[in-house]
């Protein structure tokens, strides 16, 4: 972790001016799980699809309870909360994984070019 230190001070620093100059946060896409799904018959008089005319969904329709009608996870964001210090962590982690990983790579071509 030694090593990510600059690089991770920079990025934590970046992320709170995000926040305290710009007003900008970080935003997750809202994905779908069980409870998303409406439980029961559908009820054509809560229907979305009835604003602009009759329901049209057939019986075994089963709609989306969580308001996001959309199968794109990215369709709605919400203000994602974090641990600054978790979060940098994780990504250092599989940072030096990978850096780690192509270092050996390297290594491997250059063992084998030699033979
Ligand atoms: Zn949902
Ligand atoms: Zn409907």
């Amino acid at each position: 972790m030694a090593e990510a230190a600059p690089k991770s001070q920079a990025i934590g620093e970046f992320l709170e001016w995000l926040q305290s100059e710009k007003g900008v946060y970080l935003g997750k896409g809202h994905e779908h799980d069980g409870s998303c799904k409406e439980v029961g018959p559908h009820n054509r008089e809560t229907c979305i699809a009835g604003i602009t005319g009759p329901c049209k969904h057939p019986a075994s329709y089963k709609a989306n309870v969580c308001g996001m009608q959309s199968e794109s996870r990215n369709a709605v964001m919400y203000t994602w909360t974090y641990n600054l210090e978790e979060l940098l962590a994780e990504f250092f982690s599989i940072d030096m994984k990978k850096v780690e990983k192509e270092r050996r790579a390297i290594l491997d071509r250059l063992r084998a070019g030699k033979q």
